[in-house]
């Protein structure tokens, strides 16, 4: 039976005596684990290593957890126990069982058992666990194996008090290329975009794609976000480099949401959520950039989900409106038509802005109910209007790809009873970024139902002239940030406008110039010839009866009225800061900052050369004196300069951990005191307070100067 068995290479036979000596063994696995050397007579367990603790878990089963000698000692029975044998070079892989055997007076005699060979077995299973744990594309940690690294790290560093940063980066225009190029030179994109992160950051082991174009870098120890900042910037701009795949040229970017324990979040989960805030926040910043989590992206998350939640009935429970600003013909002066603009009166926030509103309900299919009634509400409104008065109507580029489009287009018109041709849609550049077969067909439907096409926003987007040759569009929209810049700083903007000018008189269409206010903008747009103009010149949108009301008339011409010259936006800050002093702490305002000092206000005349720690919130203590002071105005330097938060803002490099900030007696809800501060100094209710008289116009005592500069040293060390 025995012969029979082992010819079947299922597994051999082996015994011992009471000692553990090799007694017998089938001759396959003889020779697989001694060759040709003696083995009869040699310790059992001696064959074998010593088993490695860092075996996979799965693939031990059975009482495997137990190493080969410890199971012989027992004198038990045992099932499939691994052990490893190298000979002849290569590694096998045992699984080892066997029966004890007792003699008449029931006294242990040796084992009797069976060892089968499991190499492959073995070799199938590691490389399934290298699976589970590895994207097969990039050979990167998948999002699995990283969370639980990130997991690991930030628990064990909470306790020994260290922090730990995390990146998360999310390319731009992969899309596109996935789409244009098909997916196997997306792949190979992929591939090289996690070589060149690999480059930048100098570790594998921290790099991990998380899925699609999403990646996410582990960085221990690192909280100087000014060295957070630099990384991040090498890492956009190796991520941008041009590629070559295939002959192909690709061209994408990235964009990257940094988090830092135990600052912006305790656990590994709140870490992640965190960071994600922050690359959303740099996405909606204009891509290409990198973000660090604040507290205010919370707040603002948090209010947009609120705001989302609001919309959803916001239609029904009638809070929403149309305006109409009048477009205006730039040689005459006379309203061609008007623009429909839409408005929510919020019942707690009052009006929302459409440009906080409407990206929300793009995220959502709200988009879709909240167009078709634009839709439906312009028509009804203009078919009031004189004949010739055209609506334009913004679709946004959800609406855009719904192929109902055109159906509720021609609905909307015929039960207004409104002739196609006085209808514009607006289109934004984003439309483009859709596969190109679908857009011409919706573009020949729309066309084909006889209304209007605008380009809306132009130059504001991916500045390609191409689609201008083949999109079927009535007019362009330059949009207000040309017209902003181009009296004054930007002359060059005015070449534009020129040129684009030129370009749609050659394809017979129309120009529009919006955000015109002032009349140096106005002189500079008419003289570029631009064949329309919207802006706050002629009128600000206005609700419907007030349009219609001036349009009873007939023809109607608006006189312009506004400034003569276009006024420079300040950059003047305004923001509220805690100062500390000694055992004080006063609210202050902050009313300009640059990376190396600020000018802030709320202390009466403080004397030069005075040491302060300021307070920016979250952390963020800078130690700065005073070099100039006039009043309640001190200009003061910073004693380590601040770094570029990479949204055009600056933060601190470091910030102090939470304990240190109670020590030196930093208030925990130090904005809200000092926004309520500041609001009753303005309101005039409590006085600023005198740097000779100190303690007085509701300081907070108790906290320490000394502390904080302290920790503003330790932390930073
Ligand atoms: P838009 O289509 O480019 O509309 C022009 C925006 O410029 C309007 O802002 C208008 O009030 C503003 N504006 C006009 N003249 C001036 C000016 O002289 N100076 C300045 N500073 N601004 C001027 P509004 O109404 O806040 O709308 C913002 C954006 O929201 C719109 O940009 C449009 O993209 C979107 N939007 C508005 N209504 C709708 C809608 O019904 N559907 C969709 N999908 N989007 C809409
Ligand atoms: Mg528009
Ligand atoms: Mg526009």
């Amino acid at each position: 039976m025995c012969s029979a068995f082992e010819s079947l290479n299922i597994g051999s036979f082996w015994s011992t005596d009471a000692d553990g000596v090799l007694t017998y063994i089938s001759p396959g696995a003889r020779e697989a684990l001694a060759g040709d050397e003696p083995i009869l007579g040699r310790p059992f367990c001696e064959l074998f290593q010593p088993s490695d603790v860092s075996e996979s878990h799965e693939f031990r089963g059975g009482n495997g957890q137990r190493t080969l000698p410890f199971t012989f000692a027992k004198r038990l029975r045992f099932e499939r126990v691994i052990a490893r044998s190298e000979n002849r070079d290569r590694l096998w892989w045992w699984a080892i069982s066997a029966e004890p055997q007792l003699d008449g007076q029931g006294r242990f005699n040796g084992f009797r058992g069976i060892i089968a060979d499991v190499t492959e077995e073995r070799q199938s299973a590691e490389e399934n666990s290298l699976l589970a744990m590895n994207d097969p594309l990039t050979g990167l940690a998948n999002r699995r194996h990283m969370g639980a690294l990130l997991d690991r790290t930030v628990t064990a560093y909470a306790a020994q008090k260290r922090s730990c940063a995390t990146m998360l980066i999310d390319l731009d225009r992969f899309k596109q290329v996935n789409d244009t190029l098909g997916h196997p030179i997306g792949d190979a994109l992929l591939k090289v975009v996690a070589e060149r992160l690999v480059k930048v950051i100098g570790d594998k082991e921290k790099v991990c794609r998380l899925g699609g174009d999403e990646f996410q870098v582990i960085l221990p120890d690192v909280d100087d976000r000014g060295r957070l900042g630099d990384l991040a910037t090498s890492i956009i701009a190796q991520v941008s480099e041009p590629y070559t795949i295939e002959g192909n040229r690709c061209l994408i970017g990235a964009s990257v949401g940094i988090a830092v324990s135990p600052y912006d979040g305790e656990t590994a989960q709140e870490l992640v959520r965190n960071a994600d805030l922050a690359l959303y926040a740099a996405k909606h910043n204009g891509r290409g950039r990198h973000a660090f989590y604040t507290g205010e992206l919370l707040e603002s998350a948090e209010q947009r989900r609120q705001l989302e939640e609001d919309l959803h009935d916001a239609l029904e429970k009638g809070q929403m409106e149309l305006f109409f600003q009048p477009v205006v013909n730039a040689a005459t002066n006379q309203v061609s038509g008007a623009e429909a603009l839409i408005r929510w009166n919020h019942p707690e926030k009052g009006h929302v802005s459409p440009a906080l509103f409407i990206p929300i309900a793009e995220e959502s299919s709200l988009i879709c109910k909240l167009g078709e009634w634009t839709l439906r509400t312009a028509c009804m409104e203009a078919a009031r209007w004189p004949a010739g008065m055209r609506v334009a109507v913004n679709v946004s580029p959800a609406q855009f790809v719904d192929e109902q489009l055109p159906r509720i287009v021609a609905h909307a018109l015929a039960s207004a009873g409104l002739e196609p041709e006085r209808l514009e849609l607006e289109i934004t550049e984003g439309v483009f970024l859709q596969e190109g077969a679908r857009t011409n067909q919706m573009f020949a439907a729309l066309k084909g139902i006889g209304v209007r096409l605008a380009l809306d926003d132009f130059g504001t987007g991916y500045s390609s002239l191409g689609y201008l040759k083949t999109a079927p569009f009535d007019k362009i929209k330059i949009d207000q940030s040309f017209v902003r810049g181009a009296t004054g700083l930007e002359p060059r903007n005015k070449a534009i406008i020129r040129a684009i000018v030129t370009l749609a008189e050659a394809l017979d269409m129309e120009t529009t110039a919006e955000g015109v206010e002032s009349f140096d903008q106005l002189d500079m747009v008419r003289e570029t010839r631009v064949s329309h103009v919207q802006g706050y010149i002629f009128s600000r949108p206005v609700p419907a009866r007030d349009f219609i009301g001036c349009t009873a008339n007939g023809a109607w011409t608006i006189t312009p009225n506004g400034p003569a010259k276009q006024r420079h936006e300040r950059m003047t800050m305004y923001r509220n800061i805690g100062a500390v002093h000694e055992d004080h702490y006063y609210p202050a305002v902050l009313r300009n900052l640059s990376a190396t000092g600020a000018l802030i206000e709320g202390i009466m005349d403080v004397p030069l050369g005075e040491k302060f720690v300021l307070d920016f919130g979250e952390g963020q203590l800078v130690v700065a004196i005073v070099k100039r002071s006039r009043g309640h105005q001190q200009g003061v330097e910073f004693d380590t300069p601040l770094v570029d938060d990479g949204n055009g803002g600056l933060c601190t490099r470091q910030r102090i951990l939470p304990h240190h900030l109670a020590a030196a007696g930093i208030p925990r809800n130090s904005k809200e005191f000092v926004t309520r501060q500041v609001a009753q100094l303005a309101a005039g209710k409590i006085s600023m307070p005198k740097f000779s008289v100190m303690n007085k116009g509701g300081t907070i005592t108790g906290t320490s100067s000394a502390a904080a500069t302290a920790a503003v040293a330790t932390d930073a060390a």
